[in-house]
């Protein structure tokens, strides 16, 4: 199937294009980048109307850009007959996202809201481990260095890019996918920068003793764990759901990310033949509530 990539930035290069390279499913066939970025041998367009319009036989598009641009270019696509893959977080906001599902629907079209993270090696494992147990208390930590991640990327920042958020969502959709039962949010604290408007640093406690610490301004070694206690034991999935630990000793995993996009675009593959949509908000429930129910702090300004 041919595929148009649209928003060539840095996870469309480190992820969605060497995917696609070695993807048995998909040949890139467009890219659409309002800078010219592009990929070499692949046809480049810097207006995507004019894809959609000079394009008929491309029929799926997968969309890279921040969240906040990202609604219009998927109701855009929806409206033009294209199946529509998006990158996490799915949207700015949920009601935009469960308006592209409705639309998704009622065109008969597939949309997939992607999380990376749940295709992370040992999160398969881990859900399996947890399904038959009672979770007593859990943690998340997941720090991180946006200077690192996210170089120069002011739109983090900016209303709708959720700050911490934006890393701390992929936990989130990790703890969503293996807990054998929901858990909802109670109460969060939110750090801003003086001179930002989203928070750079979280703490957040959920119903069922679970608790998160996200935090951005780590140095040095990078922390993204989920540790879990149950009725049977401990668990813990280390390095981004890569690796997972029972009782201390590991039992699967290794430090790798490189599986998880390959895994989106064959899951996308496999959505379009079967004519269905993959549309989870529930990570993204967590990071609004805790907006809504969040207690500001105030720090230090920020600066890349
Ligand atoms: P980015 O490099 O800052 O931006 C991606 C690209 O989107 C830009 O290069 C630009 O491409 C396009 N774009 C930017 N602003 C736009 C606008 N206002 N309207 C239309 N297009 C715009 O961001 P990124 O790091 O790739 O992140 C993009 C998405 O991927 C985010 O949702 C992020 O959460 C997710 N993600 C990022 C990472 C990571 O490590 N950075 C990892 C996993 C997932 P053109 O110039 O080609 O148009």
């Amino acid at each position: 199937m041919q595929i148009a990539l649209v928003g060539i930035g840095k996870i469309a290069r480190d992820q969605h294009i060497p995917a696609l390279a070695a993807s048995p499913d998909w040949q890139l066939a467009a890219t659409v980048s309002q800078s010219g970025a592009g990929v070499d041998g692949v046809e480049s367009f810097d207006d995507f109307a004019q894809m959609l319009a000079q394009r008929p036989q491309i029929k799926v598009v997968s969309l890279c850009m921040p969240p906040v641009p990202r609604f219009a270019y998927a109701q855009a696509a929806l409206l033009a007959g294209r199946h529509v893959m998006l990158e996490k977080p799915p949207g700015a906001t949920l009601a935009e996202v469960h308006a592209l599902q409705a639309l998704a629907a009622a065109r008969g079209l597939s949309l997939y809201t992607t999380w990376h993270s749940r295709m992370a090696l040992a999160v398969a494992q881990a859900k399996a481990w947890l399904a038959d147990k009672q979770v007593l208390r859990g943690h998340i930590s997941w720090r991180e260095d946006v200077r690192k991640w996210h170089p120069g990327q002011d739109w983090v920042f900016e209303p709708g890019g959720m700050g911490v958020f934006d890393p701390g969502i992929n936990a989130l959709s990790i703890l969503t996918e293996i807990l054998p039962n929901p858990v909802h949010l109670t109460a969060a604290t939110l750090t801003f920068p003086a001179n930002r408007q989203t928070p750079i640093a979280a703490d957040l406690y959920f119903s069922g003793g679970l608790t998160a610490a996200f935090d951005w301004r780590q140095l040095g070694p990078q922390t993204w764990d989920i540790e879990i206690d149950t009725d049977a034991g401990a668990m813990a999935l280390r390095l981004g759901g890569n690796r997972l630990e029972i009782n201390g000793v590991e039992v699967a995993g290794e430090a790798s990310i490189m599986g998880e996009y390959p895994a989106l675009y064959a899951r996308m593959a496999d959505l379009v033949a079967r004519g269905q949509s993959d549309v989870d908000l529930a990570p993204m429930v967590h990071v609004a509530d805790a907006m809504t129910l969040g207690r500001r702090l105030e720090t230090e300004a920020f600066h890349f």
